[in-house]
């Protein structure tokens, strides 16, 4: 008989080919603005820590308290033996934040769009996905075995188009979209979104995993960004990027959340998040809504850096956000620049295909930035023919 895994060498192959092959490199450090890669130190614009919080006293001290006391695992199952003080606290505090009734916290981000999205639509349904929707919003559309039509990015002119056509062949209707667009900062037109849910009567789910703790006043995310009250809008986020610790939540209405305890098949069937993760995410919250300083750092971190790319002549892809894209038109190109970068003690990464349409290096800027690294980071673009040239 023929090897059955042989196919894997001929697939590894193509991906090589393409110049598509990506692999693992350790970080050898604590998370932070520098980190030890490789025994060098490299200024961090690859992380999505953007408030510095994954390192922060406050909340390795939770964490360890919650380990202390509820041990390493929650051992179950929230319906089963896995539900605890904490997750209910973490999820009342996050709900307070969002301005939402209710919030459920799920193991990973990822895992709460899929669960979510299979919960909510089936193959009576109809969903519309913003063309660059994260994968775990697109996987979770095919999953779902709704059908799934895409809208051009951003475009809320396109969507209606699209409503108006094929709304009406279809039970439900579940409109979806990344609130910053992870691979290139912008942010949604929701109240557009919003605006053309009432008029074909559709639900609206957003994902919020690069705009929790980054945009609004509070940090509160999209929803806040552009003043809208919450509603029954379906709020999608992360434990994972700026609360520095690990999963994932939504957060809506009562009856949603309510609803989804009973049918979240990613929620029902998988493990409690860890006592510690909850406690860090806990604490991350709390400090957030406590303290405005990080995200104001923050905010002017990216104003500055901002305003000093635009005065090179680089395409900078539009955002309204920590991520800023410098467009590089072949995958080739991207990874050269980061390179160069990386020999001058900055981590900035190439994004490529299959990833992203167009190939680009991707900057995330952090609270605990200095200038004087937003500074260097300027020196060496500045330099590099690749981007000016
Ligand atoms: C990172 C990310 C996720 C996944 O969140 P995890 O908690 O890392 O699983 C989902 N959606 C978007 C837009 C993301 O950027």
């Amino acid at each position: 008989m023929a090897d059955p895994y042989q196919w894997l060498d001929k697939a590894l192959n193509t991906i090589h080919q393409a110049h598509w092959y990506r692999n693992v490199t350790p970080i050898e450090s604590p998370p932070g603005p520098v980190v030890q890669v490789a025994g060098q130190s490299l200024i961090n614009f690859a992380s999505n820590d953007y408030l510095g919080l994954a390192n922060d006293p406050r909340l390795k001290q939770a964490a360890i308290q919650a380990l202390e006391t509820w041990g390493t695992g929650s051992t179950g199952s929230r319906l089963l033996s896995g539900h605890r003080p904490l997750h209910q606290q973490l999820e009342q505090a996050l709900a307070t934040w969002k301005r939402t009734e209710a919030a459920l916290v799920f193991s990973s981000g990822y895992l709460a769009n899929l669960g979510t999205l299979l919960a909510l639509v089936g193959p009576r349904d109809l969903i519309l996905e913003d063309e660059y929707n994260h994968s775990s919003l697109k996987r979770g559309g095919q999953l779902s075995g709704a059908t799934v039509i895409t809208y051009q990015h951003g475009d809320a002119a396109d969507l209606q188009q699209k409503l108006a056509e094929h709304r009406q062949d279809y039970r439900r209707c579940l409109m979806v979209s990344d609130g910053v667009f992870s691979m290139d900062g912008d942010v949604c037109p929701l109240p557009a979104l919003l605006d053309l849910a009432k008029t074909y009567g559709c639900m609206v789910l957003i994902d919020d995993a690069h705009g929790t703790g980054t945009l609004g006043q509070a940090g509160a995310g999209c929803r806040e960004y552009f003043g809208w009250p919450a509603g029954e809008l379906i709020q999608i986020g992360t434990l994972s990027k700026a609360l520095g610790s690990l999963g994932g939540y939504v957060a809506g209405s009562a009856r949603l959340i309510d609803y989804l305890r009973n049918r979240a098949a990613t929620w029902i069937y998988s493990t409690g998040l860890s006592p510690a993760d909850t406690a860090a995410a806990l604490a991350a919250v709390q400090i957030i809504r406590q303290d405005s300083q990080r995200l104001e750092r923050l905010k002017s971190n990216v104003t500055y850096l901002k305003k000093r790319l635009d005065s090179l002549s680089l395409s900078l892809l539009p955002s309204d956000s920590p991520i800023i894209c410098i467009k590089i038109p072949h995958a080739q190109e991207a990874l050269q620049l980061a390179q160069t970068l990386k020999t001058q003690g900055l981590f900035a990464p190439a994004i490529r295909p299959p990833t992203v349409p167009t190939s680009r290096l991707r900057l995330s800027v952090m609270a605990t930035h200095s200038q004087a690294h937003l500074d260097q980071l300027m020196e060496a673009l500045t330099q590099s023919t690749a981007v000016t040239g």
